[in-house]
């Protein structure tokens, strides 16, 4: 009854296809451990540039994908609850956060689950070492002890479940590390992929007067703007850093922003982060800059009494409120309209192209579909 393989596509080498293959599971589960059928696994943009060899360090052979639900098919003893309480059972559709080792500095004196120093992120596991498989692409998965539990409510489609799982509760996290948004502010969204779509929404959903959502391509705009942006500004026809400064600062009456939040890393980013800053205001860093990034101006930063604060993915209390939140405002926002039609297995690397290329704002895979 309890599988001990999986089929899983194996990045291999970066930049090379996938390569399905058979990947064992762990023989024996430990206590709090389970085993996962996957169910759905949408793709997070750091697949793509992780498999493009973007973190050449990452040791390969490993499994993609940390962004999903699936339904647990085996547990190992004390399987308890989740982390609201409810029964974990077989069957029970779940997600979970990524493990954590409960004695580092960061678990013990911090309290901290993100800045965990074994935080159990999918990259992190080897396919040829004992558990294998903790990521996405694979039609089973190993679900760690140390990683905590959401049993998902019925109603809740899939892709929206795993997507909680990385893209919604990072952004979630990054509101509450700005200090959420202050009612009838001026949110600067920089970035309009999957995070900066979402981070829209809640700057909307959150009481914001204006939204400015910076981005590109069109058809990510024009997204951004169903997802609540009064104004979007296309980075692709307006190159010019300084240029977009200043147009933020011409919606603001050349006051500036109150938040300022980065869901697109790069190397001018935070430097026009902070400049598009009003006085007083927040700059949130989720994003990466990079090598080469450009100097922020740090007496932008004391002139204006600034805060530049960082915020990195997010714990399992972000992902509850991310559950929440798109349960909360489906009625709001088409939710929907971020995800491709799902794949195979089989076609996990092209749906992997479609994050690279920008061509879907979230690719979604589904590793029960049969492989031809
Ligand atoms: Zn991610
Ligand atoms: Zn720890």
């Amino acid at each position: 009854m309890r599988p001990k393989v999986t089929r899983a596509a194996l990045l291999r080498e970066f930049g090379a296809p996938l390569e399905l293959a058979e990947v064992p599971l762990p023989d024996e589960l430990p206590p709090g451990s389970a085993i996962v059928r996957v169910r759905t696994t949408t793709l997070c943009g750091t697949d793509a540039h992780l498999w493009q060899g973007a973190m050449p360090f990452v040791a390969l052979p490993i499994v993609l994908g940390h962004e999903m639900v699936g339904e647990i098919v085996a547990l190992g003893p004390y399987a308890g609850q989740d982390a609201l309480g409810a029964p974990v059972e077989i069957g029970s559709r779940v997600v979970w956060s990524e493990s954590v080792c409960g004695h580092c500095h960061g678990c013990a004196v911090l309290r901290e689950p993100v800045l965990c120093a074994n935080r159990g992120y999918g990259f992190s596991q080897r396919a040829d070492r004992w558990p294998f498989v903790i990521g996405g692409l694979s039609e089973y998965a190993y679900l760690p002890p140390g990683a905590h539990r959401v049993v998902v409510a019925d109603d809740m489609p899939d892709t929206w479940a795993a997507s909680a799982g990385c893209a919604v509760k990072t952004v979630v996290r990054a509101f509450a590390n700005a200090g959420g948004v202050d009612p009838g502010a001026t949110v600067v969204v920089q970035g309009s992929g999957p995070l900066g779509l979402v981070a829209t929404a809640l700057a909307r959903a959150g009481g914001a007067g204006q939204v400015i959502t910076l981005g590109g391509p069109s058809g990510r705009l024009r997204m951004a703007t169903a997802f609540g942006a009064d104004t979007i500004i296309d980075v692709t026809a307006v190159t010019d850093s300084d240029e977009r400064v200043a147009m933020v600062e011409e919606l603001t009456g050349a006051r500036g922003a109150d938040l300022v939040i980065d869901v697109a890393g790069g190397p001018t980013v935070n430097r026009e982060g902070v400049l598009m800053c009003a006085q007083r205001g927040t700059h949130v860093v989720v994003g990466l800059a990079g090598p080469g990034a450009a100097a922020v101006p740090m007496d932008v930063v004391m002139s204006r009494e600034l805060r530049v604060v960082g915020s990195l993915n997010g714990d399992v209390g972000d992902l509850v409120r991310a559950l929440r939140l798109l349960t909360g405002l489906a009625d709001r926002f088409a939710w929907d309209a971020l995800f491709s039609d799902p794949v195979g297995l089989a076609d996990a690397d092209s749906a992997l192209k479609d994050m690279a290329t920008m061509a879907a704002v979230k690719a979604v895979v589904d590793p029960r579909m049969e492989i031809s």
